[in-house]
């Protein structure tokens, strides 16, 4: 078993984290920028280590100071939590070579995973279905034009080093393709520093899936089934649920096979997310995630088992403490991200939290590091809670989440909690029925009121 984590990230999810160890018994270390000397995780930790000042790039994603937060504290591990440095290859190489576990894949199935293109030919070695594409980076415009009529227009052009949905170009016809490909590589090279770009079959009404999947690094591996995230604005996920709406046990268990046993194959080691597009009763695989993810807890509602024990498990060479026949999915779960943000326009809204009260009762679950006085500061994204509630069905999940909305109270700021009020009300999302568009449709529409 390991002794000290050092947890690198801050916030909710650093708190998660910490909640987790606790319970195993394994001492934590924080560290935290200057700017966040009061976060609620500095304070709930066994120790704490300031390592630089508020901009990420001088803290949060600065391996040398968090090393030498390691050597001054004596962690023997690293949660990397999500964002920062969780799919940083070389970051958990260092690790590794300071004799610091890193927990989370190797640096090699990072780094694999960490290039779409590499990582959509894994996945179709592999036996995942993907989207039909380009079979690497394409070049040369008139290759490209061959590819996309043979995929068929529209087409998506994407930023090999892609993230976030940046880089990122629809080609509705013919005409737009050059203009889409001369966009999407000048966008990519700023954003990313690389200007290699692929094509895929645009998809015009998907829904994201995406499964949780487990391995303990020796070739065995389990899913923990699905979660629904088709609820997006600019390609950030808003709303997740479990099970999907749209699948079927039969679905569910096909898919989640394929994945796991892919995941056995590559003898992947700890959590991952393998996300799709799914159209049609077709699944694409779009992309793969080696770390723990925002919405992991509604995976953990229904299945009952807790994702950072077993990441922690499987980290201490442990492995994994459940076989596929030992899991079992019980009820719904849904997840709202509740960001400090104006619910209309969503321009962030950082400042000091005057009151604060957290919704309880059963089912309903509040992963948060605000409190009442916490001042919200301006340097990182602005989640700033997850409200997560469980019912045997979907209508009694949510009937508690209306519930459970009207109860939380987050004063001082503004937040996207009264979207999430109006969205409870919405026949659409009242019957499961929507895609990847729906939301920004829904508040295009809503704008225009
Ligand atoms: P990123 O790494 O930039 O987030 P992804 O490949 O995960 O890129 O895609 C982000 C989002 O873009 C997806 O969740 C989906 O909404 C949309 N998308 C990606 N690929 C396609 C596709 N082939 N057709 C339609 N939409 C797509």
């Amino acid at each position: 078993m390991l002794n000290k984590v050092l947890i690198a990230n801050r916030g909710e999810i650093a708190l998660r984290v910490l909640r987790a160890c606790k319970e195993l018994g394994i001492s934590t270390v924080a560290v935290h920028s200057t700017a966040d000397n009061a976060a609620m995780h500095v304070r709930l930790a066994d120790e704490s280590v300031c390592i630089g000042p508020p901009p990420a790039r001088d803290s949060y994603l600065n391996i040398p100071q968090i090393l030498a937060a390691c050597e001054i504290s004596g962690a023997d591990a690293v949660h990397p939590g999500y964002g920062f440095l969780s799919e940083n290859a070389r970051f958990a190489e260092i690790c590794e070579a300071h004799n610091v576990t890193f927990i989370g894949p190797t640096a090699e199935h990072i780094r694999q995973m960490g290039d779409k293109i590499e990582a959509k030919r894994t996945a179709e070695r592999l036996g995942i279905p993907v989207v039909p594409g380009s079979p690497g980076a394409v070049t040369d415009d008139s290759e490209a034009l061959r590819i996309a009529r043979d995929i068929g227009f529209p087409v998506l052009i994407k930023a090999a080093s892609g993230g976030g949905g940046r880089g990122m170009k629809v080609a509705e016809t013919e005409r737009d393709l050059s203009m889409a490909l001369a966009t999407a590589r000048a966008e990519a090279g700023a954003a990313f520093g690389d200007d290699s770009v692929y094509i895929e079959k645009y998809l015009a009404t998907p829904r994201h899936i995406e499964i949780q999947v487990f391995g303990d690094g020796a070739g065995n591996a389990i899913h923990l089934g699905e979660r629904d995230c088709s609820l997006q604005r600019r390609h950030q996920k808003v709303w997740e649920e479990a099970r999907s709406p749209a699948l079927d046990d039969a679905q569910r268990q096909r898919i989640g096979e394929i994945c796991a046993n892919a995941m056995a194959q590559m003898k992947y080691r700890g959590a991952g997310t393998i996300e799709f597009l799914y159209e049609n009763g077709e699944f694409y695989f779009i992309e793969m995630n080696t770390r723990l993810q925002v919405e992991h807890p509604v995976t953990e509602a229904i299945t009952g088992l807790d994702l950072v024990h077993e990441q922690i498990r499987v980290a201490s060479g442990q492995g994994l403490s459940r076989t596929q026949s030992e899991i079992t999915f019980s009820g719904h779960a849904i997840e709202c991200r509740i960001n400090a943000e104006d619910p209309r326009t969503f321009v962030p809204s950082p400042g000091t939290i005057s009151y604060y009260h957290a919704p309880g009762g059963l089912g309903v679950r509040v992963d948060s590091g605000v409190y009442q006085g916490y001042a919200i500061p301006p340097f990182y994204d602005s989640l700033i809670g997850k409200l997560i509630v469980h019912g045997r069905t979907r209508q009694e999940c949510m009937m508690r989440l209306r519930r459970a909305l009207d109860e939380i109270i987050v004063d001082g700021v503004k937040t996207t909690l009264p979207l999430f009020q109006d969205l409870i009300e919405n026949p659409d999302i009242q019957a499961g029925n929507y895609d990847i568009h729906w939301l920004e449709h829904y508040l295009k529409e809503r704008a225009s009121l």
